[in-house]
């Protein structure tokens, strides 16, 4: 096995490493352990400085990263700078908020002192997908550390050169090696290294399929497992949207990291008063997006990441299609070198149609008509995910009725799903558990001890 980089808009091989054998997981291990016993009484000061370096350095770099990132998986480039500078944000915010977020609290009781510490638990195994090669690495990562913890990542096998990258980059501030780490394992290799003592919890950001699995393998060894897994998000229109503004945002909602983001909308379900009116003006913006080169910056969508992706995306819209899916825009593989698909959309499409039951991981819009917006809502949780929903409506009654009832782990209105350092990012239902960022990502990997003093 091996990890191989595919440059997705030539279809070139740029970069080939073998899968590390049993010994050279171990060494991974053995290092990340040693790390952690001095790490975790680094001050939370200390920890900070090394991340507001890795920061520096990680900005000084980013055309060089972004076109890395570019070549690996296919994002367009303008993509990719926003990827590396929002990871630097990132490194900096938590240097900054980590301290305040870790503090020891006094939770009064009978006792003379009481309350709580949060302390970093070991060497957590994170196993990361090729979408956002830095940003899904950094999001789980930084937080961890900060808390006092390392991380030994398996990163998606298409992607080595963003993993090397980011261990060098680590070392390179002054964290010692071992703090971040990545190895080159294949998924056969997982279990073992879940189940190694060395190992204290892991976290999957992937497929549902994946999240089964490790969660499975956490079960059997009582790791504690955090899992970020895929969704399908509603993008509800209701009747008082701004439409101008909500038709521009749902092609960038959808298109975005040329619909690879698990935080993409993916169904856009529209209430019938304002259904012809969406319609039309979505499938006229999604016609005109600019399928290209990634780093052509005129390009607006990039290629799939791979040949399997495409066709199986291809294959979700073919048999939409054959059991009476309408095509507005797209739906035909291009020919030409990469592994392009055009922006699409689709209308009436069969509820048990693969395009409305499955995740679509590429420029594909399902446009789905509601009666009313409380029949939106109810059409945005007919779904097993739960990552996150938006809603595009101008009266507050509207935006609160669909904060309360969409079943997500996060809702946006009036602005695209994002994730930010401020607030927790996580999902409910089949879309995983656990939260990253904010607070509550920083202390995910800590163990809450309670103390009581008579
Ligand atoms: P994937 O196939 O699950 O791969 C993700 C990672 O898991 C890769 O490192 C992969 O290794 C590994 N993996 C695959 N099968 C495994 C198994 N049975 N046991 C252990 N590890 C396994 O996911 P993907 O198709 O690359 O990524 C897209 C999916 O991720 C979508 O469903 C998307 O929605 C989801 N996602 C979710 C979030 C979130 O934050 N919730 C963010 C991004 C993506 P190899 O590369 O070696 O196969």
């Amino acid at each position: 096995m091996t990890f191989t980089a595919t440059n997705p808009a030539t279809e070139e091989i740029i970069s080939e490493y073998p899968a590390l054998d049993s010994a050279g997981i171990d060494n991974a291990l053995v290092r990340a352990h040693g790390a952690f016993l001095k790490w975790r009484s680094a001050s939370v000061a200390e920890r900070a400085a090394s991340m507001t370096r890795a920061a520096e350095i990680l900005e000084s770099e980013i055309p060089v990263v972004a076109e890395l990132m570019t070549r690996e998986m296919g994002k367009t480039f303008a993509a990719a700078k926003g990827e590396a500078m929002k990871c630097a944000a990132t490194m900096r915010y938590f240097a900054e908020h980590g301290e305040s977020m870790l503090l020891s609290e006094n939770l009064p009781t009978k006792g003379s002192r009481s309350g709580l510490r949060y302390e970093p638990i070991g060497a957590i195994f994170a196993v990361m997908p090729w979408n956002f090669p830095l940003w899904q690495v950094v999001r789980m990562a930084v937080p961890t550390i900060i808390a006092g913890n390392v991380v030994v990542f398996k990163h998606a096998s298409n992607v080595p050169g963003s993993a090397l990258y980011l261990e060098d980059l680590f070392v390179r501030a002054g964290f010692a090696p071992g703090i971040l780490t990545t190895v080159f394992a294949a998924v056969e290799q997982v279990p073992a290294i879940i189940a190694d003592p060395r190992i204290v919890a892991v976290t999957l950001t992937g497929s549902e399929r994946a999240g089964r699995s490790i969660a499975a393998e956490a079960g059997k060894n009582l790791k504690k497992c955090v899992l970020e897994l895929g969704g399908s998000d509603p993008f509800v229109i209701a009747s008082s949207a701004d439409m101008e503004h909500t038709v521009a945002m749902a092609v960038t909602a959808r298109i975005q990291n040329n619909g690879q983001a698990c935080i993409a909308a993916k169904r856009f379900i529209v209430v019938h008063e304002r259904a012809d009116e969406f319609i039309e003006k979505y499938a006229a913006a999604m016609g005109a997006v600019q399928l290209g080169d990634p780093m052509d910056p005129s390009t607006e969508l990039g290629p799939l990441v791979s040949s399997a992706q495409r066709e199986l995306l291809a294959t979700q819209v073919s048999s939409s299609i054959e059991r009476g899916a309408k095509v507005l825009v797209g739906g035909v593989v291009p020919e030409r070198t990469g592994y392009y698909y055009p922006a699409t959309v689709l209308t009436d499409v069969p509820e048990d149609s693969r395009a409305s039951c499955e995740e679509l991981f590429g420029p594909v819009s399902v446009v789905l008509e509601a009666r009313d917006l409380a029949d939106a809502i109810r059409i945005g949780n007919d779904t097993p995910w739960g990552l996150g929903a938006s809603i595009w409506a101008q009266d507050d009654g509207e935006i609160d009725e669909a904060i309360a009832g969409l079943e997500v782990g996060t809702v946006f209105a009036n602005a695209m799903v994002a994730s930010m350092n401020e607030l927790p990012f996580g999902g409910t239902k089949f879309s995983g558990f656990g939260r990253e960022l904010s607070a509550l990502g920083a202390r995910e990997f800590t163990n809450v001890k309670s103390y009581f003093v008579a």
